[in-house]
């Protein structure tokens, strides 16, 4: 594992705790020796968690749609910045990348982004691992769901434990190096019940 990257809100969100744990997550990935690998904003957590990793003497790879450079406005003091012309190239990108992928607390815009790396690895198009990041509880009713969508039968158990979920950056990155994906895609079994 070289890369990480995180998907995180563009905004702060309602406490300070989230920054807290946006910098945490930036300085230990660059702290362990990883790259961070971000969607390139200077606004909102994004902005928090590069600014942590630059801090602490690490890379920082941001990747920006030229749309919106102007909304999330591109920061200027990262190692590389790609400005792309698509949210789907960007998220390519993004993908190509990374070896493992973390989601922080966030919008709609960070679930899309972290649900369409887990559903690739589901699929089997790539053997990384993905995580939530479970700061002050952010992600509970959603694990719930997740549980409970495995539970109705809709997502594999094997499946459902792809996604990590830590309370802390170094948990999370500890996990990371430990896993191991699941032997079988999604698909190879799909007649299986
Ligand atoms: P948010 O979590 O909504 O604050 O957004 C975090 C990041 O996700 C931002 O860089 C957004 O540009 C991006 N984003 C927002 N909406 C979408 C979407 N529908 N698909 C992919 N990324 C998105």
């Amino acid at each position: 594992m070289k890369s990480i990257c995180v998907f995180c809100g563009s905004s702060y969100g309602a406490l300070e705790a989230y920054a807290d744990i946006a910098r945490e997550t930036g300085r230990a990935i660059a702290e362990q020796g990883y790259t961070l690998v971000y969607g390139g904003a200077k606004v909102g957590l994004m902005g928090t968690v590069a600014d942590a990793a630059l801090a602490a003497g690490g890379k920082v790879i941001g990747v920006l749609p030229r749309s919106l450079q102007d909304k999330e406005i591109g920061h200027e003091g990262l190692s590389e910045l790609h400005l792309v012309d698509s949210m789907h190239e960007r998220k390519a990108m993004m993908a190509d990348l990374s070896d493992a992928f973390i989601a922080l607390p966030g919008g709609v815009g960070t679930l899309e982004e972290i649900f369409e790396v887990w559903t690739w690895g589901q699929l089997g198009y790539h053997k990384k691992p993905c995580g939530f990041l479970n700061a002050e509880g952010y992600y509970d009713h959603l694990i719930a769901f997740l549980d409970h969508q495995t539970e109705q039968g809709f997502t594999k158990q094997v499946m459902r434990d792809m996604a990590q979920i830590a309370s802390s950056p170094l948990d999370m990155i500890r996990q990371f190096e430990n896993y191991t994906p699941p032997s079988a895609p999604k698909w190879i079994n799909r007649d299986e019940t």
